[in-house]
C-alpha cells in the first residue's frame, strides 16, 4: 500500500485545502525559527520582538513594491487576465496567469449539456474533467478540485469562462488571503508600542511633517521659491522657540525616565540578574561584514615563535632564522634563486618570439 502512495495520496487529499497548510507544530516551529535569529543572551523581549517585526515589515514592503510598482507581462489578450493582475499579488498572479494561458491553449470542450439549470462541460486536457457551472448564481465546480486545494481557479474553469464570455473572476473565487493591499497602510506604519501616546498629538505631528514633505516636493525644481519657503520656515521656528520657554528635553536620561515612568534613583540598589544559559544548542549570532573582516584580520596576528613579533611572519619566514643559517646555505639558496630567475627570463623571451610570428588576427 505504502509503495504506491504516489497513486492514492493525490486522490485522498483532492478535496482538502492544502494552501497555507499549518498545523500546531508547524506554526510554533516556524515562529521559533523566525524569532531565534533575533534573540541572544540579555536581549529584552520588546527589542527582540520589534527587530523581528521590522524584518517582517521590510519583506512585506519589498513584496508590495514588486506588486505595485512593476507592470506584469500579459500572455493572452483576455480581459480576465487583466482583472487577475489587478486583484492578486504578483506571485499569485503568475500562478493564475499560467492557468489562464494553459486553459486557453491546451483545453478543449468535448461535450456540453444542461442538467437541472447547470451547464456541464466535459473538458479534455491530458485527461477528462467535468466542469459544472450554475447559470443562476454563477458558481463553478471542477472535478479536479484545484480551487478547494490551492485557492485559485483551475485552467478548466478559465476555459469555460472564456467560452461563456466571462471577463472578471467572480468575487466568491477570489480568496482574501491572495489579494493585494491586505494590510491597511495605516496599520502597517504603526511602530511605537511602548507606553501610551497621545493620538491626537501624534496625528498633528504626522500631518505637519507630511505638509512640509509635500511642499518640498512641489518646490523641488524651483530654487528661488524653495529658498524663500525655507526662510519662512526659519522664521516660524524662531517664533515657536520664543513661544516655548521650557521645551521637551532631548537628554537621553530624561527620555528614558519618560519612557519608564519613574525617575532615576540616586543610588543603585537592584542589580541586573545573572545571565542564565538557555537549553539547547548555542545559536550563533550572525556577524556583520565589519566584524567578519576584523576576525579575519586578527587570525593572521599570531606571534612568531622565534622572535615574538606579530607583523605576520612566522618561524619559517622569520628574518632572524635567515641570519642563523650557515652562510653556505644562504649562498646556495641565492644561487638557486638567480638560476630560476634566469630560466624564467629565457622562457619569457622564447614565448615573445613565438608570438611575434603569429599574425594579430590569430588572437581574435
Ligand atoms: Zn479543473
Ligand atoms: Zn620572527
Amino acid at each position: 500500500m505504502f509503495r504506491i502512495h504516489s497513486c492514492w495520496i493525490p486522490a485522498y487529499f483532492i478535496d482538502s485545502p492544502l494552501c497555507g497548510l499549518m498545523r500546531t507544530t508547524s506554526r510554533y516551529e516556524s515562529e521559533n525559527s523566525f524569532f531565534s535569529h533575533f534573540t541572544n543572551q540579555g536581549s529584552t523581549l520588546m527589542n527582540c520582538f520589534e527587530t523581528a517585526m521590522e524584518k517582517q515589515r521590510h519583506i512585506q514592503e519589498r513584496l508590495d513594491h514588486k506588486t505595485i510598482d512593476s507592470v506584469p507581462k500579459f500572455r493572452t489578450y483576455l480581459k480576465i487576465e487583466r482583472h487577475a493582475s489587478k486583484v492578486y499579488t504578483r506571485p499569485l498572479f503568475e500562478l493564475v496567469q499560467a492557468e489562464i494561458f494553459v486553459g486557453t491553449w491546451y483545453c478543449q470542450i468535448e461535450t456540453k449539456s444542461l442538467v437541472e439549470g447547470s451547464e456541464v462541460s466535459v473538458i479534455k486536457e491530458t485527461k477528462f474533467v467535468d466542469v459544472l457551472r450554475n447559470q443562476g448564481d454563477g458558481s463553478v465546480v471542477c472535478s479536479c478540485q484545484l480551487f478547494v486545494r490551492v485557492g485559485i481557479l483551475c485552467r478548466h474553469v478559465f476555459y469555460v469562462f472564456k467560452n461563456a464570455n466571462i471577463e472578471v473572476i467572480p468575487s466568491q473565487y477570489i480568496l482574501r488571503r491572495w489579494t493585494k493591499n491586505l494590510i491597511p497602510a495605516a496599520l502597517r506604519n504603526k511602530r511605537n508600542i511602548y507606553g501610551e501616546k497621545n493620538e491626537i498629538v501624534e496625528n498633528y505631528a504626522n500631518e505637519a511633517s507630511s505638509i512640509v514633505d509635500y511642499c518640498v516636493h512641489m518646490l523641488s525644481k524651483d530654487e528661488p521659491r524653495l529658498s524663500s519657503f525655507v526662510e519662512k520656515l526659519r522664521l516660524l521656528k524662531i517664533d515657536v522657540e520664543a513661544d516655548c520657554p521650557n521645551p521637551p528635553s532631548k537628554n537621553k536620561a530624561d527620555n528614558l525616565e519618560e519612557l519608564v515612568g519613574v525617575p532615576k534613583p540616586d543610588e543603585k540598589t537592584i542589580n541586573n540578574p545573572a545571565l542564565g544559559n538557555p537549553k539547547g544548542r548555542k545559536k550563533l549570532r550572525i556577524k556583520g561584514g565589519k566584524k567578519q573582516a576584523l576576525d579575519k584580520n586578527s587570525k593572521n596576528r599570531n606571534a612568531c615563535s622565534l622572535c615574538g613579533e606579530i607583523d605576520g611572519h612566522n618561524r619559517r619566514t622569520c628574518p632572524k632564522s635567515l641570519q642563523k643559517r650557515p652562510s653556505w646555505i644562504n649562498q646556495k639558496l641565492q644561487e638557486k634563486g638567480t638560476w630560476i630567475n634566469q630560466k624564467l627570463q629565457e622562457k619569457r623571451t622564447w614565448i615573445k618570439q613565438k608570438l611575434q610570428h603569429k599574425s594579430p588576427a590569430y588572437f581574435f
